[in-house]
C-alpha cells in the first residue's frame, strides 16, 4: 500500500483525487490537507509517502518544497507556476503534469509532429470560469512542444473561460489551402485519474527528479 495524501482535497480536481485513491486497493488515502477542511499540508505530512497537489499557482511550490524537506514525494497537478522553480529540489522525487488526460497528452504529442509539416497554428484552451490560471499550463506546453517540433516561435493562445466547460483545446493549424484541427476534451475530472493514479504509484521510482509531462510515464 502506498500512503498517498492530498493537498487541496476540499477542491474540485482534489476531491475526485481523493475519491479515486479511496478506490485504489493499492493506495491508502492517508490524509487530506486544505484550508477549507481547515488542516495544513504540514499536519498530514508525518503520514504521507506521496502528496498530490491540487491547489492554487501561488500555494504549489511551497508546497512541494515542504514535502520534498519531509523526505515525501510529490506529485503535482497544480498549473499556472513556474515548473523550472522545482529544478533543485533533492530529499525525494518530484513529478509535475499539466495534465493527466492521455487524449490531452496524445493532442500534445500530434501537435507537436504537425507543427514540424504545416506553415502555422494558433491554439484555443477553453475551461471553466473557476480556473485561476489563463493560459493554461497545457496550452503553454503544447506551444513549447510545437516551437521544438517547427523551430519557429511558439503559436499564439487564446483563452476561454465559460461556466458549463471542464478543460478543452483545440489546436488549428493552416497551410496553403487546408487546415487541420486538433481537439480535445475533459468533459468530467475523472478523465485526469487514470493518470494521476499511474503518477502516484510511478513517482517514488524515478531515475531523476523533477519530471514534468505524464508523456515520460507512458511507453509505446
Ligand atoms: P479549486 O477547486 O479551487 O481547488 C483548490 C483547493 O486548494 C481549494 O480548496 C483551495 O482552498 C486549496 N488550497 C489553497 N492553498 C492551499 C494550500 N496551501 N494547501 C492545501 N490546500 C490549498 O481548483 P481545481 O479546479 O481543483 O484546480 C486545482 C489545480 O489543478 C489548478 O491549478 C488547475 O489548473 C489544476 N488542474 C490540473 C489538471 C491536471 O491534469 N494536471 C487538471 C485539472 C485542473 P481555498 O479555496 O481556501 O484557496
Amino acid at each position: 500500500m502506498i500512503r498517498v495524501g492530498v493537498a487541496g482535497a476540499a477542491g474540485r480536481m482534489g476531491a475526485t483525487a481523493c475519491a479515486a485513491i479511496e478506490s485504489a486497493a493499492d493506495l491508502e488515502l492517508a490524509g487530506r490537507a486544505d484550508p477549507a477542511l481547515g488542516a495544513p499540508l504540514a499536519a498530514i505530512l508525518d503520514a504521507c509517502e506521496v502528496v498530490v497537489d491540487f491547489t492554487t499557482p501561488d500555494a504549489a511550490l511551497a508546497n512541494a518544497r515542504a514535502c520534498v524537506a519531509a523526505g515525501v514525494h510529490v506529485v503535482i497537478g497544480t498549473t499556472g507556476f513556474d515548473v523550472a522553480a522545482l529544478e533543485g529540489l533533492r530529499g525525494a522525487n518530484v513529478f509535475a503534469a499539466p495534465n493527466f488526460a492521455i487524449g490531452a497528452v496524445l493532442m500534445m504529442e500530434f501537435a507537436a509532429r504537425a507543427a514540424a509539416h504545416m506553415a502555422a497554428a494558433e491554439i484555443i484552451e477553453l475551461h471553466h470560469d473557476g480556473k485561476l490560471d489563463a493560459p493554461s499550463g497545457t496550452a503553454i506546453r503544447t506551444a513549447a512542444l510545437m516551437a521544438d517540433a517547427s523551430g519557429r516561435a511558439a503559436p499564439a493562445i487564446h483563452s476561454v473561460r465559460l461556466p458549463g466547460l471542464v478543460a478543452h483545446q483545440e489546436v488549428i493549424l493552416g497551410d496553403v489551402g487546408q487546415t487541420l484541427t486538433i481537439r480535445h476534451d475533459s468533459t468530467a475530472r475523472e478523465s485526469f485519474m487514470p493518470g494521476l493514479l499511474l503518477a502516484i504509484r510511478r513517482v517514488g521510482g524515478l531515475e531523476r527528479s523533477p519530471v514534468v509531462g505524464l508523456e515520460h510515464l507512458l511507453s509505446g
